[in-house]
């Protein structure tokens, strides 16, 4: 190759023939530096918080930066040059990864905010605990988790609520419903906003309601 440009130097080398060299040697990837990061991941440094991935070509890594937000899924941006700021030995372990989810209610794998009780009490998210910790490592977190009284009793509220919601919603779509409709709330009760009150209703309520009495 040298030899090849010192002819073409000799010859008198022409802009296009120094562009294509130019473009072979720009092309040719990066001489790694001591320490530098040289696989995807999470990492920390200087209290922020960075994702680090390969371009579409795999040919360079770059870095985000988590920007956490107080509500919905804090994003990650890019930061420019970043990359080369971080070293390896500043990538997460899993138990990081955990501990930031757990000071900062944030996955921090993907910025979504942990809202079930399990991933709260792991400090990662359900898609990202088991690729971030590997499958066993979060199947025996989620283990401990569960065994924890005031986990399970969170697990259980949630699901209350949630059955509570979908009640509701049920009710009423019943409510809505025309009166001939197999379904439909009879007419009777469809002045209580709720399942509940309307099981609650005595007869006398009912009348009262209808001004019977
Ligand atoms: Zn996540």
């Amino acid at each position: 190759m040298i030899a090849e440009i010192s002819a073409q130097l000799d010859a008198g080398m022409t802009g296009r023939q120094a562009g294509t060299w130019l473009d072979f040697l720009f092309a040719q990837p990066d001489k790694p530096v001591e320490g530098a990061v040289s696989e995807p991941g999470l990492y920390a440094a200087d209290g922020k918080y960075f994702k680090v991935q390969a371009n579409r070509a795999g040919t360079n890594l770059y870095a985000k930066k988590l920007v956490i937000s107080e509500s919905g899924r804090s994003p990650f941006v890019y930061e420019s040059g970043a990359i080369r700021n971080l070293t390896a030995s500043e990538k997460l372990t899993p138990e990081q990864a955990r501990q930031f989810g757990l000071t900062t209610g944030v996955c921090a794998n993907c910025g979504e905010r942990l809202e079930d009780p399990i991933s709260i009490a792991i400090g990662l998210g359900t898609t990202c605990g088991p690729r971030i910790m590997g499958k066993e490592a979060y199947s025996a977190a989620k283990k401990t988790a569960k065994a924890d009284p005031e986990t399970a009793s969170a697990i259980t509220a949630r699901e209350d609520r949630r059955k509570a919601a979908q009640a509701q919603s049920d009710w009423d779509r019943r409510r809505a419903l025309p009166e001939d409709h197999p379904e439909a709330v009879h007419e009777d009760y469809r002045h209580f906003a709720t399942q509940e009150e309307a099981d609650k209703a005595t007869t006398a309520d009912l009348l009262a309601h209808f001004g019977i009495r």
